[in-house]
């Protein structure tokens, strides 16, 4: 076995699976239920009320799916979508790439558009596929909200501005998976027709549950649409919904009253301040990368994501060595470079349940192993950064004030 217990807390720095509050893991130490009692409906139908919250949707229909991410895509694109559609997709790092794999899998017809790894999504090729388009062939947009495996968040109020300006009938497909509940997402006022995240991400939720939110248009279409889909077809769920029961097959329990505390969490500290506090953590990652004289992946400061920093070393360290000597030595846990990427950038992934001092944790632990690896940094340069920043800008705690 790999796992190897060390003393203390691992620091989960990861861009998920990430740390799972106490309460969450309280909430979900539990027997399982019979889940055609009343109560599992009802807790059923509050958490599909109020997970619409997240998204910022009043108009969307939530599904929680027993799957993950990559289900939760194959969900968005199977009920929306028939064999041999025409969408168009942006390729930017490892996690659109398997999107993309995806698409092409389900035998749709894929207008790759690609940017350099660690560039956004190239919105100026979107602008002349969409002019060029007065047939309407193109039937969706797929876009990855936070591409995980650079650090690049796209600007999807821009993506939706340029559909507008085409008055193009496309459908928005969103993948927040590392975006949701972290950044700014707004699926009624951007008109994005599917948002889908995990539950494993910013929500910090064990893996298990792929949400998937699908607009009024997107329901519509799905009636339609001809991709062969079972287990994620929406139409089961909505004709359980009907009847007020719920769920087409078993749901997993612990999961729910899981995601019922989450959700509680979340509202407690305040989304906006949730967000806040997204952005104050990776503004505060940055600085420490700056002070340390490394470079971000991501090439440009409108792309800077704020739930996970990739950080580019330089050509003579491995990156995965770093990765390798931060869990051995130190008890954390980096991302490590996936793809074109790998040996060149770690990962700190910043998002989720998680606080000031425990990045700072981090940020120490980075500054050790860099030096261990034979990079010349200044021992708590970066840690300074960092704390500086965020002495001046870390407000009294929500439900403490
Ligand atoms: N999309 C993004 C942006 C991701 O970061 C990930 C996983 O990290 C996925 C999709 C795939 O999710 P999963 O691993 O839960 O299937």
């Amino acid at each position: 076995m790999d796992y190897v217990n060390g003393p203390g807390r691992n620091h989960l720095f990861v861009p998920g699976p990430v740390n799972i509050p106490d309460q969450v893991i309280r909430a979900m130490s539990r027997n399982n239920e019979d889940y055609r009692s009343p109560a599992i409906p009802a807790l059923t139908k509050t958490l599909l009320e109020d997970v619409k919250q997240i998204f910022k949707t009043t108009s969307g229909t939530p599904f929680l799916f027993p799957t993950t991410g990559t289900g939760a895509w194959e969900s968005a694109l199977t009920n929306t979508l028939s064999p041999g559609d025409r969408i168009v997709s942006f390729l930017i790092g490892q996690f659109s790439l398997l999107w993309i794999d995806q698409q092409q899998r389900l035998n749709f017809n894929v207008d790759v558009v690609e940017s350099e790894w660690g560039q956004g999504a190239n919105l100026d090729a979107l602008a002349s596929k969409l002019a060029e388009d007065s047939a309407h062939t193109i039937k969706a947009i797929c876009i990855v909200h936070n591409e995980t495996a650079t650090g690049v968040t796209n600007n999807l109020s821009t993506v939706r501005k340029i559909l507008n300006q085409y008055n193009h009938p496309a459908l928005l497909l969103v993948d927040g998976v590392s975006s949701i509940c972290a950044l700014d997402f707004r699926m009624d006022e951007w008109g994005v027709d599917v948002a889908l995240t995990g539950s494993q991400k910013a929500l910090s939720l064990p893996t298990g549950i792929g949400i998937v939110c699908a607009s009024p248009k997107a329901i519509e279409v799905s009636k339609s649409a001809k991709s062969v889909r079972v287990f994620f077809d929406w139409k089961d769920y909505l004709k359980f919904y009907k009847m007020g029961t719920y769920w087409p097959y078993t749901p997993s329990i612990q999961l729910l009253y899981g995601l019922r505390a989450a959700l509680d969490l979340l509202f407690e500290e305040g989304l906006d301040n949730v967000i806040a506090r997204h952005n104050r953590l990776a503004t505060a990652t940055r600085l420490a990368v700056e002070a340390w004289g490394l470079k971000n992946c991501t090439q440009k400061e409108e792309w800077h994501s704020d739930t996970v920093t990739a950080v580019v070393v330089p050509g003579y360290i491995d990156s995965s060595e770093i990765v390798r000597r931060a869990w051995k030595r130190y008890n954390l846990s980096l991302g490590l470079g996936l793809n074109k990427v790998a040996g060149k950038v770690f990962r700190i992934g910043h998002l989720g349940n998680l606080n000031e001092l425990q990045l700072l944790g981090c940020l120490g632990g980075v500054e050790m192993v860099l030096k261990d690896v034979g990079y010349p940094v200044k021992l708590g340069s970066g840690v300074a950064a960092a704390a500086a920043y965020l002495q001046n800008t870390t407000p009294l705690i929500p439900s403490r004030i």
